[in-house]
């Protein structure tokens, strides 16, 4: 008989139960900086398929959008999304995260990431312009913004004494309550495949989060890491969640394709500099 990921977890006699205030399902730059600003008092789970350095945050590169020049403006930030977002764009949930970048970026500074610097180094950090925006407004660290951020905000996460951090541990299923009369179902935790045991356990908690990044894997050349498989999203839908946006997938133009490797993402200023090369302006490898 094959049984559901719910009959095996409830009918293993390995099971093991764990029970947290809150389960983050992901621990990505969303997951740990969630679990970072919650209450010190809440015992906290954050869990992760593979290592936490194996998801797209540990890969980011060029950047992070904020206002962060006398120069530029929120309104500029939010016109120059709407332009680029082909007039698609929710304009208020852009507002609300244009209106908090600044704040955020001095919370990751908080957190111990060392963005670039201006030269000389001044206080101010170094902006850069990419594509769609009308200001230099991309906060960076060198070209690997997002290593830094991951690796900062894991630190923490594991100075913190209310925060457990389960690596190698891959959400197969949210737990829902039954339908009771007069009562809504409720998520009240999930089942969890242990890959270093190859245990199902359940964890409970009062919140679960579903923080699991996105989907892009589910295509055969993606410069996303093997986790982006978009299950986490499925499982929030199947729990009743509303899933939106999913037509929209990132494909970086620069992405390594090898017939016998993996691809990845090829650094933008490399490109740049080979596109430069080819077009005679300077010697290529001299620059790098
Ligand atoms: C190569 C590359 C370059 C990029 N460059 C930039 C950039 O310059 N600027 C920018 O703003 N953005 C960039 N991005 C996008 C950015 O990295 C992501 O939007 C962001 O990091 C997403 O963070 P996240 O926490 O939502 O997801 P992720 O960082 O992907 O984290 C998802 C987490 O969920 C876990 N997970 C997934 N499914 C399960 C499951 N079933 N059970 C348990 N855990 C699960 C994973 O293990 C992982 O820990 C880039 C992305 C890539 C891949």
């Amino acid at each position: 008989m094959i049984m559901t990921p719910r009959q095996r977890a409830t009918q293993s006699p390995m099971n093991r139960h764990h029970h947290f205030d809150v389960l983050v399902i992901g621990g990505g730059a969303a997951g740990l900086s969630l679990a970072l600003r919650l209450p010190a008092d809440l015992k906290i789970a954050i869990i992760s398929k593979k290592a936490l350095t194996e998801g797209s945050t540990y890969y980011a590169q060029g950047g992070i959008a904020a206002v962060l020049d006398e120069n530029d403006s929120i309104e500029s930030h939010v016109e120059d999304t709407i332009v680029a977002g082909a007039g698609l764009c929710d304009e208020e949930m852009i507002r609300h995260i244009a209106e908090r970048g600044p704040e955020n970026i001095q919370w990751l500074r908080g957190e111990g990431v060392d963005f670039t610097r201006q030269h000389p180094p001044a206080d101010g950090l170094h902006l850069t312009r990419e594509g769609g925006h009308s200001k230099r407004r991309v906060v960076h660290a060198a070209d690997a913004t997002g290593r830094e951020v991951e690796v900062h905000l894991e630190e923490d996460a594991r100075r913190r004494d209310n925060i457990q951090l389960l690596e190698q541990h891959n959400a197969i299923d949210l737990i829902l309550t039954n339908e009771d009369e007069g009562c809504e179902r409720r998520c009240v935790g999930a089942y969890i495949l242990n890959t270093h045991s190859s245990h199902v356990e359940t964890i409970l908690a009062n919140v679960t989060v579903v923080a699991t990044g996105g989907a892009s894997k589910v295509y055969l050349y993606t410069s996303n890491p093997d986790v982006s498989t978009g299950d986490g999203i499925a499982m929030a839908w199947r729990a009743g969640c509303r899933a939106a946006n999913m037509e929209f997938i990132q494909f970086h133009p620069t992405c390594l394709y090898h017939p016998q490797a993996k691809s990845f993402l090829i650094t933008e200023r490399f490109v740049v500099k080979a596109v430069a090369a080819a077009a005679g302006w300077k010697p290529f490898y001299a620059s790098l």
